[in-house]
């Protein structure tokens, strides 16, 4: 028999763990929208979350764009960024030089995504890579090659997981076999998909945990306050709406109103997901943080204290030197 482990009964790591805390941004489209984007940065920085997700454009769209943002939070604020990556329309030896470029920025998170395929319907180029699990093991590969330069930190690698089936998925049996491709790829994470029902993000869970899946998978939860956004949502993503709520959003008049009901109904969407077991919330801002703020106050999540930040710490250094 082998001795009792030292590790499960010390009470430091007994109980619930903290619950993680992050945010999307997208990359401003222009000089007033990243203005914007900045009091948005401030106001969501003073939250102190544990990381925010910078996405990008399918076939690298915004790719100049996405690493000036991800570079401006690493060198000027306390945040601590994911950067999304996604494959479709590159080839492995473009997909290499952006992801060698993103960790000589300092970055050691990314989202690997494959992206959305061209609306047109034409075929992505040819010896551009094909899935999302094909750039995870780009990734690894790349920081294998670098493991000298990476011995203050590895790459964690997360993927997107979908509580509702993928539009171009078979059966959400599928969409978890292929999850498991990704876990076994090297993926470290999941951040879900929107959804508008809590039970859809726990039967993803109970089907992911029985098939083999052990990596966290954080729900991904968006301010629903706007009926317009959350029919756009659903187009780009392919998930349907809430009807509830869009009836129930509909038939107010005021704004006051509506962010009331659309804040209370994200609150409730997720603190379920929380009962279900979920190890995070990451929170869709749609680069805006008074909604984001509301949902973070009135959710009170267990979070652990941060140490003294790096910049503030700095500014108090230079505060005592002069
Ligand atoms: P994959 O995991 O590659 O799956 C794509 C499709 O192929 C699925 O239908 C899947 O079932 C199928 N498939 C995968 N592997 C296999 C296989 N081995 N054999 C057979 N079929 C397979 N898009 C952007 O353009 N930019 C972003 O920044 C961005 N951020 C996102 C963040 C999150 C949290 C999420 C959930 C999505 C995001 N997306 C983004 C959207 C995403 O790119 C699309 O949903 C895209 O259609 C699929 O991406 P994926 O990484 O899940 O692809």
């Amino acid at each position: 028999m082998s001795p009792p482990s030292l590790i499960d009964v010390h009470p430091n790591l007994a109980g619930t763990a903290p619950v993680a805390l992050s945010y999307e941004l997208f990359p401003p489209r222009s000089a007033a929208a990243a203005e914007t984007l900045w009091t948005t940065i401030r106001e969501l920085e003073a939250t102190e979350p544990d990381y925010v997700s910078v996405t990008y454009g399918a076939s690298g769209s915004n790719r100049d764009t996405a690493v000036d943002l991800i570079n401006r939070l690493l060198l000027e604020t306390t945040l601590r960024p994911l950067a999304h990556l996604t494959c479709v329309g590159n080839t492995p030896a473009e997909l290499a030089e952006i992801i060698g470029e993103l960790l000589d920025h300092g970055v050691r998170g990314i989202l690997a995504l494959r992206g959305d395929l061209p609306k047109d319907g034409s075929q992505p180029a040819s010896g551009s890579l094909r899935y999302a699990q094909d750039l995870i093991e780009l990734i690894r590969r790349v920081e294998q090659r670098r493991s000298a330069l990476l011995c203050a930190g590895k790459i964690a690698v997360g993927v997107a997981a979908y509580p509702t089936r993928h539009p171009e998925s078979p059966s959400v049996g599928h969409d978890v076999e292929v999850l498991l491709a990704k876990q076994r790829s090297g993926a470290d994470f999941a951040i879900t998909q929107v959804f508008f029902h809590a039970t859809e993000y726990a039967d993803l869970v109970t089907r992911a945990r029985r098939a083999g899946v052990t990596i966290p998978i954080i729900p991904g939860v968006m301010p629903l306050t706007s009926l317009r956004r959350l029919k756009r949502l659903g187009e780009l993503a392919g998930v349907d709406p809430s009807v509830e709520l869009m009836e129930r959003l509909g038939a107010v008049d005021t704004e006051a109103e509506r962010r009331r009901i659309g804040v209370n109904a994200t609150v409730d969407l997720a603190n379920a997901a929380l009962d279900a077991g979920a190890p995070g919330i990451h929170l869709y801002t749609f680069n805006e943080h008074a909604h984001a703020l509301d949902v973070l106050d009135k959710l009170a999540l267990p979070r652990a204290a941060r140490p003294t930040s790096r910049l503030g710490a700095n500014a108090r250094r230079q505060e005592f030197a002069s």
